[in-house]
């Protein structure tokens, strides 16, 4: 027997469970499926549980740090890697709770357990169950990806969820992916107290970013005794008597390291392999992301795709938002795309990195004539109030329209700061509307206008 509803939601990440809200509160019957755990990855795997041990690994920063503060400690200190691990499964599983039971209140939302799979472009089975819609959005987020690297079946490695599990400090962690991710858990370890070694294939890392943020960010790390192995072109993985032996073949330094615990953290891939899109005739790329139009919908109608697996974000404000997007044009009469959206993100080592629009590489590479403003964190009164100065400021504004294309704020509050010029860009301000607003002393942000002043070509721009 098929059940029939007006919506069919597919996990319960940061778009389906607004979405259903939204739906059911416009009259729909929704049912929404959820194969794991719900909150999807940022509450139980990613964001929360990650960014609540960047604030222990912080605190752990600090205590070691604090006698430049005038702050003196007794008998030293130790990290209670249990308390730690409690404390990030506390934040998530509240999360996850809260998540859980909004949908079961929710009049009109039917929580249904289970895997779903396509068997017709309006149909899916879950379990025995088959449950037919007009409409189904397809939100199943992605996981860490596994590839063909040789050894890799050898030997044991962590990815973020198994990372997350650990309740011991590695004796020595070795993080395989020089980026967002593995980055994090890099400095937060080495704050732990492991040792720890980042292997990147690529010869800087994080290399999406302008080569002076990677630059910056290497000696971040490397300033707190993070080792750094850039240029390691062939990978591979060897059971080893003191852990697992990772081969680096870098251009300099040894040719291996050995990881008493090894990280696996070089991508994502979308959970669409065992989803029966073929059943439905939904076009994926070559990767597996969901093809979506600018309003994403895929290429079924009555089908859309939301969040990590249409490939058209990677971060729990983009899932929003494409849930803000689909709401507001299904059931607003809105006419709202996906590309009057303004990239931005950040990287949470500490301190963080806050960025948005372009990067200055990307600006050239658009056809940009461009000029560019920049200020190191030394010269910005409160990173030197807190004694935290590394980093810079750093914009790029359209030399011929005045329009700002990107920034990077690399520094203590450079997350929070970077909205200001989100905020502006997003109202199509320009660099003198940065320039005359006044903001508050004695902040991060308040050197912004600043940086906006001193705009200069970038062979002649230096913090
Ligand atoms: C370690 C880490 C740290 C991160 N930190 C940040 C950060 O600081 N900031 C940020 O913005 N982003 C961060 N992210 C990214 C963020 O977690 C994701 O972009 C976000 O969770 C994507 O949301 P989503 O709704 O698309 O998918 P998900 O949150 O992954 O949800 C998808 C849901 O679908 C379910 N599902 C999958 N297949 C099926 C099926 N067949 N049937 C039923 N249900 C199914 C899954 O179980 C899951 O619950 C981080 C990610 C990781 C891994």
């Amino acid at each position: 027997m098929t059940e029939t509803f007006d919506a069919i939601i597919l996990g319960a990440g940061q778009a389906g469970p607004p979405l259903a809200e939204r739906l059911t509160k416009a009259g729909m019957r929704v049912a929404l499926v959820e194969r794991h755990l719900f909150g999807g990855t940022c509450v139980n795997t990613g964001c929360m549980p990650t960014k609540t041990l960047v604030a222990s690994a912080r605190a752990a920063m600090v205590v070691r740090r604090a006698a430049e503060w005038g702050v003196d400690l007794d008998g030293g200190f130790a990290i209670d890697m249990t308390r730690v691990r409690a404390r990030a499964d506390t934040v998530s599983a509240n999360a996850r709770h809260g998540v859980e039971s909004w949908l079961q209140r929710m009049d009109g939302c039917t929580v249904v357990r289970g895997a779903a799979c396509f068997v017709s472009a309006d149909t899916v089975m879950v379990g025995e169950q088959r449950l037919s819609a007009p409409r189904i959005f397809v939100n199943v987020g992605g996981r860490s990806t596994r590839p063909d690297m040789p050894g890799i079946d050898e030997v044991a490695l962590l990815n973020n969820t198994t990372m997350l599990q650990l309740d011991v400090i590695p004796k020595h962690l070795v993080v395989v992916g020089g980026s967002y991710i593995g980055l994090e858990f890099a400095q937060m370890y080495r704050r732990f107290g492991a040792e720890v070694t980042v292997v990147e294939k690529g010869e800087r890392l994080v290399s999406r970013e302008d080569p002076e943020v990677s630059d910056a960010i290497r000696e971040i790390l490397e300033a707190e005794g993070v080792v750094v192995r850039t240029g390691a072109e062939c990978i591979r993985f060897a059971p080893h008597d003191g852990g697992i032996e990772v081969g680096v073949d870098c251009q300099s330094g040894d040719p291996s390291v050995i990881g008493s615990h090894v990280l696996l953290a070089v991508g994502r891939h979308p959970n669409t392999d065992d989803l029966g899109l073929d059943a439905a005739g939904i076009a994926t790329d070559a990767r597996g992301y969901v093809n979506v139009d600018d309003q994403l919908a895929t290429n079924v109608p009555g089908v859309w795709a939301l969040g990590d697996c249409n490939g058209r974000g990677a971060f729990t404000h983009t899932a929003y938002n494409d849930f803000e997007i689909v709401a507001g044009n299904l059931l607003d009469g809105e006419s709202r795309r996906l590309t009057d959206r303004i990239d931005c993100y950040a990287l949470y080592i500490d301190p963080p990195l806050g960025r948005v629009g372009l990067t200055e590489t990307q600006a050239r590479k658009a056809g940009h004539r461009i000029k560019v403003g920049k200020r190191a964190m030394k010269r910005v009164g409160r990173a030197v109030e807190r004694g935290e100065t590394q980093g810079f400021i750093k914009v790029v504004v359209d030399a011929d329209t005045d329009a700002i294309l990107g920034a990077a704020i690399l520094g203590v509050e450079g997350d929070e700061a970077i909205h200001s010029i989100l905020d502006t860009m997003a109202r199509g301000g320009t660099a003198v509307d940065m320039r005359r607003t006044m903001h508050i002393h004695p902040t991060v942000s308040e050197l912004i206008p600043t940086v906006f002043g001193e705009l200069k070509d970038p062979e002649d721009a230096s913090t």
